[in-house]
């Protein structure tokens, strides 16, 4: 469907200009390599590097140092999420593993002659590719078709076999300072305490806090987390944490149950709380501290571990709320 006036692309946060601008001016000039691995701390903005990269590349109106236009057919394209001339190589569903079949569809693509000179494929997260699937990866890195680029995306790159790391230029999404940040969502929230907030409950995600700043779903999905938080500060009685628990996701929960309890066992050893601790009340995260001691705040985060990674396990979600709100019942029981 045509659009008349398609939305301006989003403006890139400041710590992504200068590595977009380099990789942008190398690929006009022909000299991108074919493999790039975009790597940095989740929630950092790689997807966006990436994105913002492909369009200045594909954007038929921009040349030189111009940013891409937005309103060609290229960038309405990509803009709508679909562009003849880039594939998505991604797990089939969120937090499941990309597989080799995924690998020889986008293999595939590459070796078909576009009818531009670039095609590009984008694999995110990259991480995630299977031992089988990485390496018929590499068969395309080492033996690229003319005009392939493959951006792999990773947090964790360490767990992508050496041979496919060193046949991709390492680019790599520096954690920006805190001030920047606060800078950049600032026009999104209502105040500082809002920022301070959101970046917070995203636990320090810069791209999850913009979402929480302009998605009410996810505002409200932190509060409800939040709740759940506070009954486990002043928990006596499962019954009803666990009834709580239930209405949060288990995805959400579970990493800002274990930031509350990073936050516990700093207040335990320096009487200082952190930016996640300050969303609580102090003398109910205090109260819970002398609770449970150094010795049950490590065991809680040990069995908090567990849990995160019972996540990508079919375990019933009753069960494992039950199972968690168990854990902060006050010894002895009621
Ligand atoms: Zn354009």
């Amino acid at each position: 469907m045509a659009v008349d006036s398609p939305a301006a692309p989003p403006p890139l946060p400041p710590w992504l200009e200068a590595p977009r601008d380099r990789l942008v001016a190398r690929g006009r000039a022909g000299r991108l390599p074919h493999g790039l691995l975009i790597r940095g701390a989740s929630g950092v903005g790689k997807s966006l590097l990436s994105v913002s990269l492909v369009q200045s590349l594909l954007c038929e109106r921009a040349s030189d140092r111009d940013p891409p236009c937005g309103a060609c057919n290229s960038c309405r394209s990509l803009i709508g999420g679909v562009h003849s001339e880039v594939w998505m190589l991604e797990p089939e569903e969120p937090g499941k593993a990309i597989v080799i079949d995924a690998v020889r569809d986008a293999t595939e693509f590459l070796s078909l002659s576009g009818s531009g000179s670039l095609r590009v494929v984008r694999v995110r997260p990259a991480d995630s590719l299977t031992l089988h699937a990485a390496n018929a990866l590499l068969k395309t890195l080492e033996e690229p078709p003319g005009g392939a680029l493959l951006i792999l995306e990773a947090a964790q790159p360490a767990r992508l076999p050496a041979t496919i790391r060193s046949r991709c230029e390492d680019v790599e999404v520096p954690t920006p300072p805190l001030e920047q940040v606060h800078d950049w969502l600032r026009p999104l929230a209502a105040d500082e305490a809002a920022v301070e907030e959101a970046y917070a409950a995203a636990l320090g995600r810069p791209m999850a806090a913009r979402d929480l700043l302009t998605e009410p779903e996810r505002m409200a999905g932190w509060e409800q987390d939040r709740e759940v938080l506070q009954q486990i500060l002043s928990a006596d009685a499962v019954t009803p944490l666990a009834a709580t628990m239930q209405r949060s996701l288990p995805e959400t929960l579970l990493p800002r149950l274990q930031a509350l309890l990073l936050s516990a066992q700093r207040l335990l050893a320096t009487g200082e709380l952190d930016t996640f601790g300050r969303r609580f009340p102090r003398p109910e995260l205090e109260a819970f501290t002398r609770r449970h001691g150094a010795r049950g705040l490590a065991t809680l985060a040990g069995r908090a571990n567990t849990w995160q990674r019972q996540l990508s396990t079919s375990l019933n979600p009753a069960l494992r709320m039950e199972d968690i709100a168990l854990a902060f019942l006050p010894k002895g029981g009621r």
